[in-house]
């Protein structure tokens, strides 16, 4: 039986906490990631950060139409360009924020496996990666945003806020 996940939503303190590296991937962790992809999936999400279901572990799901990833203690190690795109966030609903990111990005991290892997990785993926890695560092879309922008979202986060309580 895979665990159901709840998302963890924007004002929950979880969130803008720095997650810990994981030291052992054991069947605990591989659990947690199976119920992570299923809580993406279900939520019609491209990716998913423990921290987002109250783990505070440098850990995240993902999926650009390739299939699924698991990406544990993930290293970004060079980036190029930059490119600004709307997203938005599982722990944010119904708020969208145009995010100027690195359009392209060489990557290190540990598999579900235990496997170390190296990857230079672009366009979709590239971004999921640098949002959820954000998530990881507890930084979050809004934090992104204008003043103006936030003066708009101000009520909606008020709102969600009170949700997450
Ligand atoms: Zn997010």
């Amino acid at each position: 039986m895979i665990p159901k996940l709840t998302i963890r939503l924007y004002g929950d303190p979880v969130l803008r906490k720095k997650a810990a590296p994981v030291s052992h991937i054991s069947s605990s962790e591989r659990m947690l990631i199976k119920a992570m992809m299923a809580a993406m999936y279900e939520n019609k999400g491209v990716g998913l950060a423990a921290p987002q279901v109250g783990i505070s572990q440098q850990i995240f799901v993902a999926d650009d139409g390739e299939g699924p990833l698991a990406i544990i203690n993930p290293k970004i190690v060079k980036k190029a360009g930059s490119i600004k795109i709307e997203e938005g966030c599982l722990s944010i609903p119904g708020i969208q924020v145009k995010v100027s990111r690195p359009k392209e990005i060489w990557v290190q991290y540990t598999d579900q496996n235990g496997d170390k892997i190296e990857r230079h990785l672009t366009e979709l993926l590239a971004r999921i990666f640098l949002h959820e890695n954000d998530h990881l560092q507890g930084k979050l879309i809004i934090d992104y945003a204008t003043l103006a922008q936030k003066a708009i979202f101000r009520k909606k986060l008020i709102e969600i806020k009170k949700l997450a309580k």
